[in-house]
């Protein structure tokens, strides 16, 4: 048996429960079927069979998981950080000691090569080590004293909260909002993409194995326009942290107005990577592919626009359609495989219309743009080549392995195409001009810059988006802010003259 096949028998065997029995809500510490009894089918993006069968969540079933959240936020809310501290350690054990099942349900689901994935029930669990070491301190606030009063602050769990996550790396990105939301001492409702729920069953059950109360955690499966919709207009819910699209991201501002909802979003990006001609080019080819071509392109940050200064344009670009080419599309279980299947068909439809867009607005293409095979949803990694920065191909997200390359004369050029999009994700610079650096770093729009580097993750750092790209900040405190309510309380620090009304 070769390693593919062996992963293969090994990824049926961790998904047959989810393909006998299906994907199940689990609320209030139980597996169950949605109240109206409805369910929809999940397919494999590698040869669209049908992985499971999904409880297809509504309102009511909204409903009692918000009800067993907040019943759960009673108790929750009041055990002590250390005690929080403990428990989520235990999760993140927990979640190391089945990896392997997470990055093999993963990759079936989402089409995410396992090489990639591997790391992800790791880095998950990371997630739930860092932000349970700060639960201790997380209601810590600040003393303001002036010569009357002494002011002091301090942080409590906002309530109940609603994550709605996206199908691209599931596992990961639930847990960055799942890990702080549950340290602060706030309960959840988690409503997974509709395309990709198998891992957000497993942690539940992962988490509460460990030790985590019933309730404290629940998911519901379904649709946006219903059981997402019902979860952001619920008056019980006092926040709504969500990443996906940026459209949708507006939709939920709206569905939340009726009841104050506070909102954190994490949506979209066109993320420029500019490279001038004094750059480390051999790194900037290596970095600016692995942003674009690993995570099948399918990443909020990956560096879809490549500003490259025009006198290295055409040597950059050849080298990077080199690298595209070759790129091993293939089995996501497969270890070699670099770019697995999109996540489904409808989405392949998407990235693939962007080939025949680019085509007609006069962009080249210099690697890739066509489908590999006839089954399953391999799209090859692709390099569009002299394309300027207004065409379609360079302003929407196309959220598959696709470059945009264009090339820019100076600073001023690369500052004014990078800024001219929607979005302001993220940004990344190759110089070896300090100088330069910090000039087009304190003027690029964009929550977050690498110089000189691929996106590398340090969870104390802030992580979000301006523009079209979020509201908010993930990581260290800023994830607590949002997951908290802070408070002040005025003490006299002398007998002060109260004033007397009324005689
Ligand atoms: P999406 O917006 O279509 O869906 C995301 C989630 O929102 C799903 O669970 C969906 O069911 C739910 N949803 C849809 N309509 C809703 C509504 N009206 N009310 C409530 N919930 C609703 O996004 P997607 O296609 O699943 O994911 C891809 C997008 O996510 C890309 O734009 C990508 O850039 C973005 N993303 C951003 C980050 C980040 O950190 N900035 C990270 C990963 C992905």
């Amino acid at each position: 048996m070769s390693v593919v096949d062996d992963n293969i028998a090994k990824a049926k065997g961790y998904l047959t429960r989810f393909s006998e029995s299906g994907v199940m809500h689990h609320i209030a510490g139980e597996s169950v079927p949605a109240a109206s009894g409805k369910t929809f089918e999940i397919i494999s993006p590698v040869d669209l069979s049908v992985l499971a069968s999904v409880a297809k969540g509504n309102a009511s079933d909204i409903d009692a998981a918000v009800a067993a959240a907040k019943e759960a936020f009673r108790t929750w809310s009041k055990t002590p950080g250390a005690e929080r501290r403990k428990i989520l350690i235990q999760v993140a054990e927990a979640i190391e000691a089945r990896a392997e099942e997470i990055a093999f349900a993963e990759c079936m689901d989402t089409g995410q090569a396992l090489r990639f994935m591997s790391k992800a029930a790791i880095r998950g669990a990371a997630n739930f080590r860092y932000f349970a070491d700060q639960a201790p301190y997380a209601e810590d606030g600040e003393v303001k004293r002036t010569p009357t009063q002494m002011n002091t602050t301090s942080r409590r769990p906002i309530g109940p909260v609603g994550v709605i996550t996206p199908w691209n790396t599931p596992f990961m990105l639930s847990t960055w909002k799942i890990a702080p939301a549950l340290a602060a001492g706030c309960t959840v409702v988690h409503k997974p993409a509709e395309f990709s729920p198998v891992t957000a069953k497993l942690l539940v059950e992962i988490a509460e194995s460990a030790g985590l109360p019933k309730g404290v955690l629940n998911v519901v499966n379904g649709f946006g326009e219903d059981a997402g919709k019902r979860l952001t207009e619920h008056r019980d819910i006092k926040a709504i942290a969500f990443v996906g699209e940026s459209r949708t991201g507006s939709m939920i501002m709206a569905q939340g107005a009726a009841t104050l909802k506070r909102v954190h979003f994490e949506l979209g990006g066109k993320n420029p990577v500019i490279v001038f001609d004094d750059a480390d080019l051999e790194r900037a080819v290596d970095a600016a592919a692995f942003m674009i071509y690993s995570l099948n392109g399918e990443r909020c940050t990956s560096s879809s626009r490549l500003l490259v200064q025009d006198t290295i344009y055409e040597d950059f670009t050849a080298r990077v359609a080199e690298v595209a080419k070759r790129i091993k599309v293939g089995h996501p279980l497969d270890p070699e495989t670099v770019v697995g299947p999109l996540i489904h068909p409808e989405h392949e439809a998407k990235v693939l219309s962007y080939f025949d867009k680019a085509r007609e607005e006069g962009a080249v293409i210099a690697a890739g743009g066509e489908k590999v095979g006839d089954s399953g949803c391999f799209v090859a990694p692709t390099l569009f080549t002299q394309a300027r920065n207004d065409m379609t191909v360079a302003q929407e997200e196309i959220f598959g392995p696709v470059l945009t390359a264009i090339p820019f004369k100076d600073e001023d050029e690369a500052l004014q195409m990078a800024n001219d999009v929607d979005y302001g994700l993220a940004a990344y610079l190759w110089t070896d001009d300090l100088n330069r650096a910090i000039r087009m770093t304190d003027n690029l729009e964009a929550g977050m810059m690498w110089v000189n580097s691929e996106n590398i993750r340090h969870l104390p750092t802030p992580f979000g988006g301006v523009k079209a790209s979020g509201i908010g900040r993930d990581g260290g405190d800023w994830s607590f802010d949002f997951y908290m309510e802070t408070v002040n309380v005025s003490f006299p620090r002398s007998h002060h003259k109260v004033p007397k009304l009324g005689g």
